[in-house]
Order: C-alpha cells, then sequence, then structure tokens
C-alpha cells in the first residue's frame, strides 16, 4: 500500500536564513508529477548531498527540500510502459537530489529515462556502497584507458584518497594492474590504504606546489583528481608527458590556475568528469563494469551503513572532509 506520507531528511531553514537537515514526514503528493514513483531502500552520501543540505544553491536553488543524488529502490507505480511496477532500479545523477527532491526520501518520483535496470550481479545494499563515488571513480578511469592511459605507462595518482571517490578510485586502479600513489590528509591511515592496494601514500601537502614554475619534474603518469585548485595545478605541472588527469571534483577549491605550458609541451590531457549528466548507455557500461571485473576488492571495508537519522551528523563529517571511505543510508 502506498502511504500518504513518508519520512525523509528535509534541509530546510531553522532559523533565520541557516538550511540545516532535518527528518521529517512529508507528504507522496508533494512529489513532482513525474511519470515513475519508486520506494527507496538505500541511497548514499555524496559531497554534493552535503552541500545540497547545508544550502549550498550553486547545487539547490529552492529549499525546503530533500537531497540525495543516488538512489536504489522498487518500482510502485509507472505510466510508461518501458518501466514496470516491480522493477528493481537505480536512479542516479541527472537532476534527482539537486532540484528534484532526491533519494534522501523514503519516496521519489522521477522522469523514466532517469530510470536504470539495476545491473545483474548487483544487489540493493551494494550499488549503494558504490553509489555515484564508485560510478565516477570507474568513468574517470574508463576515459583516462580510452585516451591511452595503461598500467606501463607509470603510478597513477589519486588526490582525495580516502574520500568516497578517492577509496574507489584507488581500489579499481590497483586491481586492474596499476600503481598506485595516494595523495591524502589522513597519512596516518596506512593500513587502510594498503588494503586497497595503494603502493605508496603520501601528505597531500607533497601535491600542493607553490615554486610558481609553470612545468615541474615529472612525477606521476596520470591521475584521479578530486579536490581542484593548487593540488589540480600541481597534478598537471607535474604529470609526464601524455598523461591523462581525471578532473572530478573541487573538495579544495574550484579554481585551476594554470598555463598553456603542459598541453602544449607535453601534451597532458584534461578529461572533464561528470557523473550526473553521463548518456544512458555509458552508465550502463560503467556499472555493467562495477558489477563485473571492476567491481571494487574491499567494497566492504570502504563503505559503512547508517540509518536516516544519523544522516544529519555525517553531513557535518563530511563536510570538514572527515569521513574515510563511503557512508550508504538505509531508507526502510
Ligand atoms: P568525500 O568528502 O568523500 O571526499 C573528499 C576528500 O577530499 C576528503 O576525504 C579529503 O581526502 C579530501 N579533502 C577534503 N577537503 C579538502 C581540502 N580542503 N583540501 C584538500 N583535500 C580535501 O567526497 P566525494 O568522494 O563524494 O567527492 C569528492 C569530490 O568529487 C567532491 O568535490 C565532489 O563534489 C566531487 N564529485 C564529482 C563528481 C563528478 O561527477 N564530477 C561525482 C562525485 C563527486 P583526504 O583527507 O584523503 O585528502
Amino acid at each position: 500500500m502506498i502511504p500518504e506520507t513518508f519520512k525523509a531528511l528535509r534541509a530546510a531553514s531553522m532559523s533565520g536564513n541557516s538550511i540545516r537537515p532535518i527528518i521529517r514526514d512529508v507528504r507522496l503528493d508533494s512529489l513532482p508529477p513525474n511519470e515513475v514513483l519508486i520506494r527507496v531502500h538505500y541511497s548514499s552520501l555524496n559531497y554534493k548531498d552535503a552541500l545540497s543540505a547545508t544550502g549550498n544553491r550553486g547545487v539547490t536553488r529552492n529549499y525546503p527540500h530533500t537531497p540525495g543524488i543516488d538512489s536504489v529502490g522498487t518500482v510502485v507505480y509507472s505510466a510508461n510502459p518501458k518501466v514496470k511496477k516491480g522493477d528493481q532500479v537505480l536512479v542516479c545523477g541527472h537532476d534527482l537530489g539537486m532540484n528534484t527532491p532526491g533519494g534522501f526520501g523514503q519516496y521519489i518520483q522521477v522522469p523514466s529515462e532517469w530510470v536504470m535496470p539495476l545491473p545483474e550481479g548487483l544487489g540493493f545494499r551494494e550499488s549503494m556502497m558504490l553509489g555515484t563515488a564508485g560510478f565516477t571513480a570507474a568513468l574517470a578511469i574508463h576515459k583516462m584507458e580510452l585516451n591511452g592511459q595503461n598500467p606501463s605507462n607509470g603510478v597513477v595518482l589519486v588526490t582525495g584518497a580516502s574520500g568516497g571517490l578517492g577509496s574507489m578510485a584507488v581500489n579499481i586502479l590497483s586491481q586492474t594492474g596499476y600503481k598506485v600513489l595516494a595523495a591524502t590528509g589522513k597519512t596516518s591511515e596506512t593500513e587502510y590504504f594498503k588494503k586497497l592496494g595503494a603502493s605508496e601514500i603520501i601528505d597531500r601537502s607533497l601535491v600542493y606546489d607553490q615554486s610558481g614554475k609553470l612545468l615541474l619534474r615529472p612525477r606521476w603518469a596520470g591521475a584521479v583528481e578530486t579536490v581542484g585548485g593548487n593540488i589540480l595545478s600541481t597534478v598537471v605541472r607535474a604529470c609526464q608527458r601524455h598523461g591523462n588527469i581525471a578532473v572530478c571534483g573541487n573538495a579544495m577549491s574550484h579554481e585551476l590556475n594554470i598555463s598553456v605550458y603542459p598541453f602544449i609541451l607535453n601534451g597532458i590531457n584534461l578529461l572533464g568528469v561528470d557523473s550526473a549528466t553521463t548518456p544512458m548507455e555509458l552508465r550502463k557500461t560503467i556499472w555493467n563494469k562495477l558489477a563485473d571485473d571492476w567491481r571494487p576488492s574491499m567494497l566492504q571495508m570502504i563503505s559503512h551503513e547508517i540509518s536516516l537519522n544519523e544522516l544529519p551528523e555525517k553531513i557535518d563529517l563530511i563536510l570538514k572532509g572527515k569521513i574515510r571511505g563511503r557512508v550508504f543510508v538505509s531508507m526502510e
């Protein structure tokens, strides 16, 4: 039976202008009138969700709002014959959780084009252990390889390596034969990085060049970069010839201040990665890899499950860069 109300984490103004996340009952008829109604079983916490949950207007324009860019669940109702009641489905990215009520609610109602069948071999829980972080890490590596990256080129750097995306990238790269250099603010977590397969761990300050030089001594053959700013600038300047750098995130800064020399003298390739707008065919390819040979071997160690009630506290922690790995959320 479809209830009249359901539980959700709502980002709303508590006092004055500050937007904070709180758990509330939400009316089902407040969901947008899209074609497919889904009972969400699990969601997951991404950096972007924390921004949306705390009033970042670059992510979410109007409040109150339900964040959650990831969701997995069962179709309850569909007005499109291609999606059927009872289907087990993933909805990640697109506009979910940004300006469309997202996976931090027990129900979502979305356009049918956003709905993807849960890949064979992945369960509800596993799919949200991976979530957008796993998908984006795999998409980044896929793009690098399409552009010629392979293990024989040399070591690949991962920045923000203890984060959700970073942890997945370290693990997938190492199990597919790459030597991985993990740059992190949490160098004390040696055991964690070793289990993920990193061959070397360095403090992120060592990827923060302040010499002002336009090119640096080559230190890596490519990178999955998640923090932006001067770290990305350093990564580009110290990349060996024809290396590929997948630009994924801005946990430190959205800025990039570099010259054209790394590109015109060293042939460095900057590859943009946007998981949210990835076309459906490519999404399926990447998710099928994640369900198969790119399934991170340490997925259980990387991820831990929480309830909806625990989510506000984790949102604070992820904004402070204090979460290791991935948090996924039971919506039962
Ligand atoms: P997490 O918060 O899980 O990871 C971010 C990591 O970055 C932290 O764990 C920390 O790792 C490092 N970090 C945090 N703050 C700083 C800082 N001020 N300076 C340097 N490093 C910092 O986030 P996600 O893994 O969910 O996302 C990572 C980034 O990727 C975010 O910017 C996010 O918006 C982006 N993203 C982009 C996607 C896309 O499609 N392009 C999809 C998903 C995420 P450590 O301590 O190990 O250095």
